[in-house]
């Protein structure tokens, strides 16, 4: 027995089981930790998805207001986010719920929705929240293997969802395979939905997809199902380390009792300045997209060239098949000074997931890549 569990028992603590059993969320290593195995100082991150080029200088100037009361306590409901968002997504406030981070929300629907032995459907390889936080709850998860081609199996995803489970979580673009579903797709498997099934589309990503990926909200608003659409500014707004993100409701009571499961100040005063500045900028955001996707394009033509097999990407990243096992992959291009994501979930260990960085990590990334790669 692990020695943390015995001395719990020695103390005689029951810990929750479904939480003591779970797994661990597999977060991107740290650039101080990068530097002590790496022995050098220019570390790119390109492990955790963010933005590299930082964030609206707006957001900036909003936290340094003097408007900015750090002594009081924020807003629990997000009042003035909350308003400023229904205007730019065209809902109504009272269906959005904003988090500590959208992963809160992924938190508070599970406790919302699922009680020990409900059923949750999602897909693998899988967002770990999509699966952890159900797993909290006690409840089953069914995962859905992705095709050999690296996109969503839709006839096994119509199934699954199709069996009613309490939950479907899927993000779309897909962390961390990339691709999006389109329409058609998107369509058929809300089509799927049955009466007592929550549709949770996690659009994370959403700013960096094209124009063939649809609007999920618009998707999920025409169809009458029970939804939650996840959003995040941690992601294209550059704001990770603030924490701010939303879910958008099918309907207000829904909102109600997701904000009744998440804690009560979630969102701290900074974050819910810097999200409003963001959203008073999306010039910003906008041009740094645009910039990100080229760089997606020219490295995954490199990656590629190397004879990687790279998924399809709307997002600010890349995953693909390294051929063997990608942790020692990534040990190597840590020593370059370059931290990765590599994949540990169950059959798909082949796979590592690269952020798309500056112009210049990213040709460090693909002169690494080259150097370490036999051929
Ligand atoms: C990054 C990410 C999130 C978490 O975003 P936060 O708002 O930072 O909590 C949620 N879902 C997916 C799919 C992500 O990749």
């Amino acid at each position: 027995m692990d020695k943390s569990v015995d001395e719990a028992s020695k103390h005689g603590l029951a810990f929750n089981p479904h939480v003591a059993a779970l797994p661990p969320y597999n977060a991107g290593m740290s650039i101080a930790v990068a530097r002590s195995i790496s022995s050098r100082d220019d570390i790119a991150r390109l492990a955790s998805n963010e933005n590299p080029d930082g964030c609206s200088p707006a957001i900036l100037v909003a936290l340094a207001s003097p408007g900015l009361e750090p002594w009081r306590y924020a807003d629990p409901a997000c009042t003035a986010l909350r308003a400023a968002l229904g205007r730019k997504l065209d809902v109504a406030p009272d269906t959005i719920v904003v988090g500590n981070g959208s992963e809160e929300m992924i938190a508070a629907i599970s406790r919302a929705m699922l009680v020990p032995g409900s059923s949750v459907v999602t897909v693998v390889p899988s967002f770990g929240l999509h699966e952890i936080e159900p797993l909290a709850q006690g409840a089953k998860v069914t995962k859905v293997a992705m095709t050999e081609d690296l996109g969503f199996d839709l006839d096994a995803l119509e199934k699954a969802i199709a069996a009613a489970p309490q939950i479907v979580f899927l993000s779309s673009p897909w962390n961390p395979v990339g691709p999006a579903l389109d329409r058609p797709s998107l369509e058929r498997l809300v089509a799927a939905v049955r009466p007592g099934t929550l549709f949770v589309l996690d659009e994370a990503y959403f700013e960096f997809a094209d124009a063939s990926c649809p609007n999920g909200l618009e998707v999920l608003r025409s169809s009458g199902i029970a939804f939650a659409l996840l959003r995040t500014f941690s992601k294209a707004y550059g704001l990770a380390g603030l924490r701010v993100g939303y879910a958008v409701c099918s309907h207000p009571e829904l909102a109600r009792v997701i904000a009744a499961a998440k804690t009560p100040f979630n969102v701290n005063a900074a974050a819910q300045a810097a999200a409003l500045a963001a959203l008073g900028d999306e010039a910003w955001m906008q041009a740094s997209v645009a910039r990100l996707r080229t760089e997606r394009g020219r490295v995954a033509a490199a990656l590629e060239a190397l004879g990687f097999k790279v998924a399809p990407s709307q997002t600010n990243f890349l995953f693909f098949d390294c051929g063997g096992d990608s942790s020692a992959l990534a040990a190597k291009l840590l020593q370059e000074g370059i931290i990765v994501k590599a994949w540990r979930e169950s059959g798909n260990e082949r796979y590592l997931r690269v952020t798309i960085g500056t112009p210049a990590e990213n040709d460090r990334l693909i002169f690494a890549l080259r150097r370490v790669t036999p051929r």
